[in-house]
C-alpha cells in the first residue's frame, strides 16, 4: 500500500505535537478519500513531517500516530517488535503461577492504538477497535503465535463507533477451548468463555479490587454487591471471609454464572444470595425491609436502559450513591467503580462528595485505584485511563 500524505488541521496540530498518538475526528485538513487500515504521514499545513500512523475510523478518533520517526515501515517486524516488548514488560505477570489471566498488550499503551490483547490461561483475546486495524490481523496473529507458546486465539471486533461487539464466531486459530475455562486471580478461580457475546465473565482490569476486597475489607462483613455480572467482586468477598454476600443482577444469566463461581472456589451457597433484579428495585426494598450492609459495592455499566431505568453514569451517579449510603452500616464501606471515559477522578469524587452531603453524612476515602500496570497507559491519551474506584468509609 502506498503511504499517503495528510495535513492536519492547525488546531490539532499542538496536541499531535506533543505527543498524543490520537488523531480525533476533524484532525485532518484533507478531504481525501482515506481507506480503513490506509498508511499516512502527517505533516502540518506547512508540511512538517509529525508522524507515521494509520487511519481507521473507531469510537476515539479516526486514526493513530504509530511513530515519530521517518521512513519506518509498518510491516510484520514493526507489529512483532512492539508486541514482543509488550510481553517482555509483563515478564511479572506471566511467571506469576497465581494469576493466570492479565492483559498483554493495551493499545496505545504499548504503542499500536486500535486493538488489545489478553491472556486467559494458554488462550489469547485479541479484541479489534476498527476496521483498519483488523486489515493487519494476519501479522498480528502471526506475531503473537510466533511470540507466545498459546494453545489458541480468540477476537472480538469492535468496529462499530461506540466500540459495541459484532455477534460472530470469535474462534481464531489453533486449538478450540473447552469453555468455561477456570482462571486463576492471585490464586481465586473464576470462570470464563471467550466465545460467548461482548463480555468474557471477568473484567481484568479490576484483579487489584477484587484482592483488596478480598484481603483487607471483607472478613466478617455483609457484603451487597450490585451490578454483580457474574459474582466476581462476591467470590473475592467470600474467600476473603464475608459473612454473606447479595449479588444483584438484571441478566438472568447472572444467576448460574454466579453460582458457577462460588462452586469453583468451594463456597457454601447458603450464606450467597443471587437475585435478578433491577438494582435500582432492589435498593426500594432494601430501605423497606431496613435491610443494611457492611459494604456496598457499585460497579454500574456507563450507560445502561432497563425498563423502568436509563442510567448514565456521568449524571446519575451521585443518585445512585445517594441509594448506597442509605443502606449501608455506619463504619462500613461502599466500594464505588465507574468505567465511564467521559470524566475524571476529580469529578467522581465531586459525587461522592455531593451524595454524602445530600444525605448528610460524614465520610472517608479509604483507597482508590485506577488501571492496573498490565493495562499500560500514556497521560496523553485521559479517555483511555476510564477505571476510577474509590473505597469510602461511611463515618459516624
Ligand atoms: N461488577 C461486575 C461488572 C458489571 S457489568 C464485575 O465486576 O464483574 C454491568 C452489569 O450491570 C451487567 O451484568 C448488567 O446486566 C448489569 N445491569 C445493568 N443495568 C442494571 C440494572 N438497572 N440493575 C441491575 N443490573 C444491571
Amino acid at each position: 500500500m502506498d503511504i499517503v500524505t495528510v495535513k492536519i488541521e492547525t488546531s490539532f496540530e499542538k496536541n499531535v505535537q506533543n505527543g498524543n498518538p490520537l488523531l480525533y475526528k476533524d484532525a485532518i485538513a484533507t478531504s481525501m478519500n482515506l481507506e480503513e487500515g490506509q498508511v499516512i504521514d502527517v505533516v502540518t499545513k506547512q508540511n512538517k513531517f509529525i508522524g507515521r500512523g494509520y487511519y481507521a475510523i473507531q469510537n476515539k478518533g479516526i486514526g493513530w500516530i504509530l511513530t515519530r520517526e521517518k521512513n519506518v515501515p509498518i510491516d510484520s517486524a514493526f507489529f512483532e517488535q512492539h508486541l514482543k516488548k509488550a510481553i517482555d514488560k509483563r515478564a511479572p505477570y506471566f511467571k506469576d503461577s497465581q494469576t493466570t489471566a492479565f492483559r498483554v498488550f493495551n493499545g496505545e499503551g504499548d504503542g499500536i492504538g486500535g486493538f488489545t490483547v489478553d491472556l486467559y490461561n494458554n488462550y489469547l483475546l485479541i479484541q479489534w477497535y476498527s476496521i483498519g486495524i483488523y486489515k493487519y490481523k494476519s501479522w498480528i496473529v502471526d506475531s503473537l503465535q510466533k511470540l507466545l507458546d498459546v494453545d489458541g486465539i480468540y477476537e472480538k471486533k469492535r468496529f462499530d463507533h461506540n466500540g459495541t461487539y459484532l455477534e460472530d464466531d470469535d474462534f481464531v486459530s489453533g486449538k478450540k477451548a473447552d469453555f468455561p475455562l477456570d482462571i486463576l486471580e492471585n490464586g481465586v478461580k473464576y470462570a470464563v468463555n471467550l466465545n460467548e457475546g461482548a463480555m468474557t465473565g471477568i473484567f481484568l482490569d479490576q484483579r487489584d479490587v477484587r484482592k483488596t476486597i478480598r484481603d483487607k475489607y471483607a472478613q466478617g462483613k455483609t457484603v451487597l454487591n450490585t451490578f454483580s455480572y457474574t459474582g466476581a467482586f462476591s467470590v473475592a468477598a467470600a474467600v476473603g471471609g464475608s459473612l454473606s454476600t447479595t449479588s444483584v443482577d438484571l441478566a438472568n444469566r447472572s444467576k448460574q454464572k454466579t453460582a458457577d463461581n462460588f462452586l469453583l472456589n468451594n463456597i457454601d451457597l447458603t450464606s450467597q444470595k443471587i437475585i435478578v433484579e433491577d438494582v435500582f428495585h432492589y435498593f426500594k426494598y432494601a430501605v423497606k425491609k431496613q435491610l443494611s450492609f457492611d459494604m456496598v459495592i457499585l460497579d454500574p455499566p456507563s450507560f445502561a436502559r432497563s425498563k423502568k431505568h436509563t442510567f448514565r453514569a456521568a449524571k446519575d451517579y451521585t443518585n445512585l450513591l445517594k441509594e448506597a449510603i442509605a443502606i449501608t452500616n455506619t463504619g462500613g464501606i461502599i466500594v464505588a467503580s465507574t468505567n465511564c471515559a467521559t470524566f475524571d477522578m476529580k469529578k467522581f469524587k465531586s459525587f461522592i462528595d455531593a451524595a454524602f452531603s445530600h444525605q448528610k453524612e460524614r465520610y472517608q476515602i479509604v483507597e482508590q485505584f485506577g488501571l492496573p500496570n498490565d493495562f499500560a497507559n500514556i497521560k496523553e491519551v485521559k479517555e483511555s485511563n476510564y477505571l476510577k474506584v474509590v473505597f469510602i468509609k461511611k463515618l459516624k
